[in-house]
């Protein structure tokens, strides 16, 4: 069996037997994977309490070839990320930012510019004044690297430029901005204001980091939210269950 060693952030993960758990990992160098930690839930376990959902380490486990679910063999945690399972919102936040790349991506397939999203929104909502607003800026991201990037600048039917006026228009199925001659020929229109669409275009453009420095009212914050989240439902073709749990706080 090859033996790999990878930076990983723990991102899912269930019960397989009395003893043994079932580890999603997303891994700098080989994207998500899934492994067995054997003996991960006895008491004295040799992995601790280390694979927690959100920890960031050095992971270490066995390929098994023409196999989905490999083993793991250490985990060496360089960021436990507790902060995160303490705080119910940050938690919360954090969860939708794990379970997107759990249901977004294909096993094997790399992605070190996701790798490094993951690892700083996850250093981000820990430590924030505005989780809620970081947040956004890294889902924004998450949707360019999975190719579903809204288009922001102009209307998706006639190619029309869009100016941020008022009550502008974006569609999810339709991949963005719709102008207002072509609204009536969208069915799933939601409106934002100028403010809203000022802050999608230049997160974009932004780090997560120079976004947790932008200040946006709680408003427009929460059209921004309403606008993201319908994009993510339409990239990964379902709701998210923490974003179901995010709606009942
Ligand atoms: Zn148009």
């Amino acid at each position: 069996m090859p033996l790999h060693s990878t930076d990983a952030i723990v991102i899912g993960g269930h019960d397989l037997s009395e003893a043994d758990r079932i580890v999603v990992f997303y891994t700098q160098a080989g994207g998500k994977v899934r492994a067995v930690a054997e003996g991960a839930r006895r008491l004295r376990s040799r992995f601790g309490g280390s694979l927690q959902l959100f920890s960031h380490g050095r992971l270490v486990y066995f390929e098994r070839p023409n196999r989905t679910l490999h083993k793991v063999n250490e985990f060496g945690v360089v960021r436990s990320h507790h902060v995160l399972r303490e705080d119910l919102d940050r938690m919360v936040l954090a969860s939708t930012a794990v379970e997107a790349v759990a249901v977004g991506v294909e096993e094997g397939e790399a992605s070190p510019d996701l790798f490094r999203l993951l690892a700083e929104v996850l250093d981000l909502l820990e430590g924030s004044p505005r989780p809620a607003l970081v947040m956004q800026g890294y889902i924004l991201h998450l949707l360019r690297l999975l190719g579903f990037l809204p288009e922001l600048l102009e209307c998706v039917h006639c190619r029309t430029a869009v100016a941020a006026v008022p009550d502008v228009c974006l569609s999810p199925s339709q991949g963005g901005l719709v102008c207002a001659r072509c609204r009536s020929s969208v069915s799933d229109a939601i409106v934002g204001s100028a403010a809203a669409l000022g802050f999608l275009r230049g997160a974009s453009g932004s780090t997560l980091r120079l976004i947790d420095r932008i200040s946006l009212a709680p408003q427009a914050l929460q059209q921004v939210t309403d606008i993201l989240y319908a994009f993510l439902r339409q990239a990964l073709g379902r709701t998210l269950r923490s974003q179901d749990v995010q709606a009942r706080l």
